[in-house]
């Protein structure tokens, strides 16, 4: 069956917000992406997030953590120069910067980009790196969102890892969404956690190095411990606080 993607079909959409509008054709909305790709696979979510907004502007943001793999290795097989952007933000693990290395070599990604925090903005608000502490949004806020959305900025469409089976805000999660001036693909959005431990299988791709020891997930070092029996894997995010996302999916970007 030819998707109206395939047939670049017009429907109602918007074009590009930037200098570039007026050499960028419009593309669907992302309702209506989100419609005709309700039942595609990962691979095929990815494909049609290439056709849509062409080669050059679309990235994925990854946090090299554990599950994170199974996205890359999908999207590896598509295109491995697809960019992704990855938050360095100076409160990271060693492991999940040497992780990053490993998956680099082991699935061929030829264009991961390690974006820093703004020093200005480090110098400024968190001179005594306790701001994780007495303030964690703004942490995330000068550490992740600020620096995503420069990241960003030459992007008309981002993929992301987010599952409906984490629950919580997640739990109702599109396959396509509307991120301001961006589309946001959530090839992910309809897998289940077997799905995912099928992709490492089949794949062999290695776990993350704190896996062994005992993390279900990982983010930053001062946010992150270890998870419990029958605890939901994020539970060890921002133990103790009411704070369970970073702030770069519960906010538009742009
Ligand atoms: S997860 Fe913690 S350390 Fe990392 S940016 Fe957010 S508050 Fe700061």
């Amino acid at each position: 069956m030819t998707s109206p993607l395939e047939e670049n079909s017009v429907v109602p959409g918007r074009a590009v917000q930037s200098a570039a509008a007026a050499e960028t054709p419009a593309w669907p909305a992302a309702a209506a992406l989100n419609e005709s790709l309700r039942d595609a696979s990962p691979a095929e979510v990815i494909s049609a997030a290439l056709r849509t907004v062409g080669r050059d502007r679309l990235a994925l943001v990854s946090s090299f953590g554990t599950e994170s793999a199974a996205l890359l290795k999908v999207m590896a097989d598509v295109d491995p120069a697809i960019p992704v952007i990855f938050l360095d933000t100076g409160w990271l693990f060693e492991e999940t910067l040497a992780y990053r290395d490993t998956l680099i070599a082991a699935l061929g990604l030829k264009d991961v980009r390690s974006i820093p925090p703004s020093e200005d903005a480090l110098k400024r608000e968190d001179p005594d790196r306790e701001l994780w502490f007495t303030d964690p949004d703004s942490c995330c806020r000068i550490r992740k969102v600020e620096p995503l959305a420069r990241a960003l900025q030459p992007f008309a469409a981002w993929i992301n890892g987010r599952k409906r089976f984490q629950g919580g805000l997640r739990a109702d999660l599109p396959m396509v969404e509307d991120d301001g001036a961006r589309l946001k693909f959530n090839p992910f959005a309809n897998a289940s956690r077997e799905d995912i431990e099928a992709i490492y299988a089949s794949a062999k791709l290695p776990p993350h190095p704190l896996v062994a020891s005992g993390f279900r997930s990982v983010g930053c070092m001062p946010c992150t411990s270890r998870g419990q029996a029958g605890e939901d894997a994020r539970a060890g995010r921002w133990r103790g606080r009411a704070k369970t996302e970073c702030g770069i999916h519960t906010m538009k970007i742009s």
